[in-house]
């Protein structure tokens, strides 16, 4: 994809979710769209400055509150009081390397489907965290 195309889709997603294209919001979604490590907001303020030193953590976490409230971006918590974010918000599991933390998507199909009526509640979703060693720290790459 065009660097211009890329820049009129991110617009046209903003735009379709009714959200207003501010240049912090589309700065957030832009990098998050490109990267599919699961960032922190650190991590993206830390990339976002290399180019336009003009974020602050504050701004990139409004930025990041708006676009997961239309459903364009989604909070994984895999850790205690840390805070993911990823711009694929399709049906995915994780899995969180216990040694490096680096975190891969796991794509849905990978499994069967559990079933959730054995349960006492009204389940309406789930996704699975497998914890282990990544590719890289098993010396497998
Ligand atoms: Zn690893
Ligand atoms: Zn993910």
């Amino acid at each position: 994809m065009s660097k211009e195309n890329q820049r009129d889709v991110i617009v046209n997603r903003l735009k379709s979710k009714g959200l207003r294209v501010t240049p912090q919001r589309f700065a957030v979604y832009a990098n998050l769209c490109s990267r599919r490590d699961h960032p922190t907001v650190e991590q993206i303020l830390k990339d976002l400055n290399q180019d336009f030193p003009i974020s602050s953590q504050a701004t990139v976490y409004t930025s990041l509150q708006a676009l997961r409230k239309v459903g364009l971006v989604k909070e994984v918590l895999l850790e205690e009081g840390v805070s993911r974010y990823d711009a694929n918000v399709e049906p995915h599991h994780h899995f969180h390397c216990r040694q490096c933390g680096s975190i891969k998507d796991v794509p849905w199909d990978t499994f069967d489907s559990f079933n959730l009526e054995h349960l006492p509640y009204l389940a309406e979703s789930y996704e699975v965290t497998i914890r282990g060693l990544c590719d890289r720290c098993t010396g497998n790459n």
